[in-house]
This record gives structure tokens, C-alpha cells and sequence, in this order.
């Protein structure tokens, strides 16, 4: 057997013995039964060197691209004088971090606590938030997504993820997204915190009406609870602007990162408040802490990651191109009425809705024969979703378009064999 062809049968084999058995199989069902080798801006190459385009991007990972050449040398700069920190002697490179994200943030968000994932980032602005405020109840929304740790979890919108796992926190509640008045039915006097993506994620791409936020911003603030916006799949450039609640001009209290900020290198993540609200660490400067969070490594990858972000103007350049594909997309759902629901999103977020979850798992399988990657949302298995590389390039969308147009036809015939 070729050396190549061994190593894929292997890994997959030790991820059945080793890693996840079912998630193996998975990979195999949907043509995927390939190793990832290398990457660069908006292609991933497998140990064969097939390249595929990457519209899954981990998830909303690489709004700079795989490897930008300015992310990497500066990773290797640091990664050879100082990857970690003593913990004790100040770390420049965090401060640096944080001082660059109160210029970029919205309003006066200031202080910054970092860790190494965006569930992290979330348990992070809960504790700030029940600290602050000394209540303990959370609103979040049905089919919202801010992590499977035990608190990010109990905020989730989602039960298959929770119900094994109870009891999680106590005093959460889950209301409709982009219902007003059923939020306003539940935040009250003992209200600690509201948390609120500005476009759902894994719940489908469900992008919060102009209404919504300015109006979950205003209960917020007539009962004394906390706003948390939890950006780290919509932030730093992905919908078109640096942060999507930049949209609806409204300023959280909290703000939570990640993904996109460790530049598509390494893991990262943030929470971001007020100088107000960060006085409660005042008494305790540990009351919080991360043995690897914030260390200089991947402080210094975040500090780089906004400066490319900003001089290359990448939100622009999300909202330009997500135009583009968003307006291709919509047009295949005239030529597929009977497969394609809806096409939705904002800069290059984008999903499309299907009739049915297996259209939307055949479309998964028919796309990565076109070496494109696309995967279904977490909480809607029907929504196919589009989170490429904000640095994509015309001309792979237009492949990406091609595969598409091909897929659909495949999967329409699919269709109308097994009706036959
Ligand atoms: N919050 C949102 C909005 C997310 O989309 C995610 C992950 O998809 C998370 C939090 C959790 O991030 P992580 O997987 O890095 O823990």
C-alpha cells in the first residue's frame, strides 16, 4: 500500500480505537475519509494534495485566512523568544491585546480577560455578570449556541446537548429568538444577565431583526441586568462590520471572543467589559484566572490578526464578497423551489434552509465530491452553512457557486429517483 493511502487508513483506524468512533464514521459517510495535510487562505489540502475550498473554516475560524505570512512570522517570532508566561512578571503582548480592543470595540468596553475558547470566553462573562450584578438568573434564546462547558452549556438553547447533563445551572430560562415581547415576559428585577447572539450560529443563521437588539438592549437596562453579546462567531469581521452588534448600533456589557481572534493559528478567546463593571475583580485580582490563557504566544497571533484585519480591511471586504455569494445562492433557490426554503445571512455567515435535513446532508456529501467544503449548523441539521475565509477569493467563490449549481442538480436527481 502507498505510504499515503496508510496513513489515512491508520488515523481513521485510531480514531476509531482512540478518538471517536462515531464521528469516524461520520467522516467516512460523507466522503471525507481523507487526512488534512496543509493550508493556505481559503484552501485546505489533504495528505494527497487534493485541495478543497473551505467554506466550513472551522466553524468561522479563519476570517485572515489559513496562514497569513504576517500572522505566522509573528507566531514564530514569539514562539521562539517567549510562548508562555511566567504568570507573575507582566506580559506585554496581553496588554498590548487588550489595549487594542478597547479602541476596536464598540462604546466603552475596556478591560479584557483572555482564555483559550469560546465556552471559556462565555463561563468568563457569566461569573462577571453574577458578580456585578449579585443576582443569578440568565435569559438566553431557544437554538442559541455559547458552548458545551457546564455553564455555557445551562445558557445553550438546545435540550439533545443538555438534558444528559443536568442538573446544569439553576435560574436559566430560554425565550424565542427575535421575540420581544416574550423576552420582555422574562427578564426582571432578578435578571443577571441577557445573553444573546447577534446571528445564530448553530441555531441556523437566524439573523436578529433591526427591533431586536436595541430592544433586548433597552429591558436590559430598565431592569438592571447585563447585556452579554456573544460575538465569537459573528465577530471581528465575519457579518461585515469589526463586530455584528455594530449593526444595530448597540454596545453590550460584556462582549465574548474567539475563534477568528487567534487568527486561524491558535486558540483564543476573550471577554470584554466596562471599566464599571470590572471593578468587582478589584478586591480579588485572581478571583478569575487561566494557567494558559492570554499567554504571549497567542496574544501576540491576536494583536497581529486585528492589525491585518483592519489594514486589509477584511470586514469590507466579508460584506462585499458575502453580497456576491448571498445573492448567487438566493438565485438557486428559484431554480430549486422544491429542495432550497430559504438562503439568509450577513457577510460571509450565510445559510441555506432546506425542506429536509437528508437534502441538506446529501447537498454536505455532493459538495466535498466537488472538493467544497460545506457542513450543517449544530442545532439546525436543515441549514447548510457558508463561514469561508473572509480572504476568499472571486474566483473560488465562482467554484464555489459551480459546485453548488452541479450539487443541486445531483442531489435533485437523487430526489426524484427515490420518488420514482
Ligand atoms: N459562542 C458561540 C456563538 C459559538 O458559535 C460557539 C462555538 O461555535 C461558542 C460560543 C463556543 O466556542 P468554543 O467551541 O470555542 O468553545
Amino acid at each position: 500500500m502507498e505510504e499515503k493511502e496508510k496513513i489515512v487508513e491508520e488515523t481513521i483506524e485510531k480514531y476509531m480505537k482512540y478518538v471517536n468512533p462515531g464521528f469516524a464514521r461520520l467522516c467516512k459517510f460523507a466522503n471525507l475519509a481523507t487526512v488534512e495535510w496543509e493550508g493556505k487562505g481559503a484552501k485546505v489540502f489533504d495528505i494527497f494534495g487534493r485541495a478543497y475550498i473551505d467554506c466550513i473554516g472551522g466553524f468561522g475560524v479563519f476570517n485572515v485566512g489559513r496562514n497569513h505570512p504576517r500572522v505566522v512570522e509573528r507566531a514564530i517570532e514569539q514562539l521562539q523568544r517567549l510562548p508562555l508566561s511566567t504568570r507573575t512578571l507582566f506580559n506585554k503582548q496581553q496588554a498590548d491585546l487588550a489595549e487594542m480592543l478597547a479602541q476596536i470595540t464598540p462604546g466603552n468596553l475596556q478591560y479584557s480577560f483572555f482564555c483559550n475558547s469560546g465556552a471559556e470566553a462565555v463561563e468568563g462573562a457569566l461569573k462577571l455578570a453574577r458578580l456585578y450584578t449579585k443576582r443569578k438568573k440568565f435569559v438566553s434564546c431557544i437554538n442559541s449556541f455559547h458552548g458545551k462547558t457546564m455553564g455555557a452549556l445551562s445558557v445553550s438553547g438546545r435540550d439533545v446537548y443538555k438534558k444528559p447533563f443536568e442538573p446544569l445551572l439553576p435560574e436559566t430560562c430560554q425565550v424565542p429568538f427575535n421575540d420581544l415581547e416574550e423576552m420582555s415576559a422574562v427578564i426582571d428585577q432578578d435578571t443577571a444577565a441577557v445573553i444573546v447572539e447577534p446571528i445564530q450560529g448553530e441555531g441556523g443563521i437566524n439573523v436578529a431583526a433591526p427591533e431586536y437588539l436595541p430592544g433586548i438592549r433597552e429591558l436590559c437596562d430598565r431592569y438592571g441586568a447585563l447585556l452579554i453579546i456573544d460575538e465569537v462567531q459573528t465577530g471581528l469581521g465575519r457579518t461585515g462590520k469589526m463586530f455584528a452588534c455594530e449593526h444595530y448600533g448597540v454596545v453590550p456589557d460584556i462582549m465574548t471572543l474567539a475563534k477568528g481572534l487567534g487568527g486561524g493559528l491558535l486558540p483564543l478567546g476573550a471577554f470584554v467589559s466596562t471599566a464599571e463593571i470590572w471593578k468587582v475583580f478589584e478586591d480579588n485580582p485572581l478571583l478569575h484566572s487561566s494557567t494558559l490563557g492570554g499567554n504571549p504566544l497567542a496574544c501576540a497571533v491576536g494583536l497581529e490578526t486585528l492589525k491585518v484585519l483592519q489594514e486589509e480591511n477584511i470586514p469590507l471586504q466579508a460584506r462585499e464578497k458575502g453580497e456576491y455569494l448571498i445573492g448567487k445562492l438566493q438565485g438557486f433557490q428559484q431554480t430549486f423551489p422544491e429542495l432550497i426554503k430559504e438562503v439568509r445571512g450577513m457577510g460571509l455567515l450565510i445559510g441555506m434552509e432546506f425542506f429536509d435535513s437528508d437534502i441538506a446532508s446529501l447537498l454536505a456529501m455532493e459538495m466535498a465530491e466537488r472538493m467544497v467544503l460545506v457542513a450543517y449548523t449544530l442545532n439546525n441539521p436543515r441549514v447548510i452553512r457558508f463561514e469561508p475565509p473572509l480572504t476568499i477569493t472571486h474566483e473560488e467563490m465562482d467554484q464555489v457557486i459551480q459546485a453548488m449549481a452541479e450539487s443541486l442538480q445531483g442531489v435533485r436527481k437523487i430526489v426524484e429517483e427515490l420518488n420514482q
